[in-house]
């Protein structure tokens, strides 16, 4: 009995110790792989934030990615604004901390961009602006985006990154599915190409719709591919689901993507399929 008080007096000190030590490290200095756990100093990590154990693509801002994708980028749609249409309690606060921490209007960039003097139209989704999550103004500039490469007669490539529709727009939301769908048929119908990378986390409405109507296909590795998130397809089926169902892996295995692409390597492919694979100029 002595000895367990004395045993527990000493780590309650140490669990003090260590709160202190704690409190003095910043929140930022180490990150966890999400999906190999292998601890990484953040400041060791490159541009590319790559896990170097398992080739996982941490999630990034979309400025970040365009630094090293691109050779050069001119944004389109900057001043598109969303009224917050349902005037949904929180969401105008919320909207304006996601724009000033990104520099984006909303969950997507959107612009006219070149690699080795091949031209395209590219978009980025940004998961760190609420979750990369579908509004109204990021349909509305995927919309313009393909519009505006049907004119010109580019191809598009997509990053998608997406938790879904963005709750506080409600139908307005779940309606870009659609409109985003028809311009990409339009611009399909144009004989004109349009790659996809799925990033993580693909999921959502941005899954049943413009994620997955790519003539090709690309995702980073171990990607979160999927629609419905893990708990509700546990709970709706009653059952366990394996660890890496949704990795992007396992969703090349039955068909849903044509490759996987590490970060890396996203710039000479994306220039290799657009000019050997585009109809660009036709
Ligand atoms: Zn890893």
């Amino acid at each position: 009995m002595r000895l367990y008080k004395a045993k527990n007096t000493l780590s309650e000190r140490h669990v003090q110790a260590n709160r202190q030590a704690d409190a003095k490290v910043p929140d930022d200095l180490w990150r966890t792989c999400p999906k190999c756990q292998r601890t990484l100093f953040a400041a060791q990590m490159d541009e590319y934030a790559t896990c170097p154990g398992c080739g996982y693509g941490f999630r990034i801002s979309a400025k970040q990615r365009l630094s090293w994708l691109v050779d050069s980028a001119i944004p389109m749609d900057t001043d598109l604004q969303t009224k917050d249409p349902l005037n949904f309690p929180g969401y105008a606060a919320k909207l304006a901390k996601a724009q000033e921490k990104t520099g984006l209007n909303d969950s997507v960039w959107t612009g006219h961009a070149q690699i080795d003097n091949v031209e395209f139209n590219l978009g980025i989704m940004d998961p760190t602006f609420i979750m990369g999550s579908l509004g109204t103004i990021t349909g509305e500039k995927i919309t313009r985006l393909f519009e505006d490469a049907t004119k010109r007669r580019w191809p598009v490539v997509l990053f998608t990154a997406s938790g879904g529709a963005r709750m506080q727009e409600g139908i307005m939301s779940l309606m870009q599915m659609a409109k985003v769908s028809a311009a990409i048929a339009q611009h399909d119908a144009a004989g004109l190409m349009y790659i996809v990378v799925l990033t993580d986390p693909t999921t959502g409405g941005v899954t049943a719709s413009f994620a997955m109507e790519g003539d090709i296909i690309l995702s980073e590795p171990r990607a979160l591919v999927g629609f419905a998130g893990r708990r509700v397809i546990e709970q709706t089926m009653h059952t366990e689901i394996p660890a890496d169902l949704q990795d992007a892996e396992n969703v090349l295995k039955h068909g849903f993507i044509d490759h996987i692409v590490a970060r890396q390597d996203e710039k000479s492919t994306l220039a290799w399929l657009i000019k050997y694979g585009g109809k660009q100029n036709d």
